[in-house]
């Protein structure tokens, strides 16, 4: 059962630790709570306390009058690691005040990267396990494509932080990125490296795994629902289909493929999908094309896939790049060449469609025209 409380303006006295309770303080910090960090570790230095929270010594010896000016008047008492002995004592007391009391895993101390897939930009097309990674993160790196319209929400408090490229323009060169992920763990901070898609396709996710494992910095990596699969999908095409398609090859038309690269992908006769294309669509085509593709197999390219101004053109391929330019589909987008096009609903509307058996003929409308 999840119950959500507003701690605005109330009273919050969490007991724990300076480190293992820092992500709890920043989240009611960030709520407007007032908080009162009771911590058996050393109080942290003047320097690095903020005016925003009350410290006082955690009382483990403290008796029961002392706990209850603690605690007395907290609307919520949140327990980060609590000592049984103490938990018990303060449990009791919560019970006899009528008050809440929550308790949550101390924050992970020593330091950490965490490659987390964040899908193709729509919050609910996170996993689970990445909105945790999240939520406990000291600082967030995030890229354009990643979703982060509801970020400051997910993961309230924490430090984010946009290290977003866009197509030829990268504000912040990849070394640095690098860098400062693996310092800011070395610091002991839980860091989050938030990509589009999934980190292992074309999102230099490897790199980054290699550059922790360099610096000596533990590393986790959290899968994503990767776009080559999933904005087709938007458009209603399967990447594969029983009888159409049983294999897809996803490449990267970041750089043209060579030529022998293209007519490997023709020979196999599966579905190609092109990430990072749009820039050069035209020549991708007429390679294609050239190795021997049939310039009237369906073909789709699809803009911001499950954003609001998702859009998407879809025509036999040869016909594709001007049906780009006629509708002004610009990046990001997916694009798709195979028959599994011809599955979509919405391809019925253009020249061709492909049979329940995959053979491919004239629609009705292009043979009545
Ligand atoms: N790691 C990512 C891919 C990064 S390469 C993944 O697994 O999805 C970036 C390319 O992904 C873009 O140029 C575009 O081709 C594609 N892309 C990512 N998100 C997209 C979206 N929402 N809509 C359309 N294309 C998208």
């Amino acid at each position: 059962m999840q119950i959500d409380l507003d701690p605005e303006g109330r009273k919050v006295v969490i007991f724990g630790d300076v480190l293992g309770a820092r992500q709890a303080l920043r989240r009611f910090i960030s709520s407007g709570a007032a908080v009162t960090l009771a911590t058996r570790g050393p109080l942290p230095a003047a320097a690095e306390r903020t005016s925003t929270v009350r410290y006082a010594m955690q009382p483990e010896a403290t008796d029961t009058a002392g706990l209850l000016r603690l605690i007395g008047p907290a609307w919520l008492v949140v327990d980060v690691g609590l000592s049984l002995a103490l938990r018990d004592r303060i449990s009791e007391l919560v019970a006899h005040l009528h008050l809440l009391m929550i308790n949550e895993a101390p924050a992970p101390g020593g330091g950490q990267v965490t490659l987390v897939g964040g899908g193709p930009g729509r919050t609910g097309l996170l996993t689970l396990e990445a909105c945790d990674a999240l939520r406990q993160a000291d600082v967030i790196l995030y890229d354009r494509l990643a979703p982060t319209e509801d970020l400051a929400e997910i993961a309230p408090g924490v430090e984010l932080i946009d290290v977003g490229k866009s197509p030829y323009h990268h504000p912040i060169p990849q070394r640095t990125i690098e860098h400062l992920m693996t310092t800011r763990a070395k610091r002991g901070e839980s860091v989050v490296r938030l990509k589009g898609g999934d980190p292992f396709v074309f999102g230099r996710g490897g790199e980054e795994m290699q550059a922790c494992v360099l610096a000596g910095v533990p590393v986790h990596v959290l899968p994503g629902v990767s776009s080559a699969v999933a904005v087709p999908a938007a458009s209603s095409i399967p990447v594969t289909h029983r009888g159409v398609s049983k294999s897809f090859t996803v490449i990267s038309g970041h750089t043209p493929p060579d030529p022998r690269e293209l007519e490997g992908l023709v020979r196999l006769g599966g579905t190609i999908v092109i990430l990072m294309g749009m820039n050069n669509l035209t020549q991708i085509v007429a390679g294609l094309c050239r190795a021997g593709l049939d310039p009237a197999t369906p073909a789709a390219a699809i803009e911001r896939g499950f954003s609001d101004a998702q859009r998407s053109a879809m025509s036999p391929v040869g016909r594709l790049p001007a049906e780009v330019r006629r509708l002004d589909i610009c990046a990001p987008a997916v694009v798709v060449i195979g028959d599994v096009v011809a599955v979509a609903p919405q391809y019925v509307h253009s020249a061709e469609v492909i049979d329940a058996f995959g053979h491919r003929s004239l629609s009705a409308r292009a043979r009545a025209s």
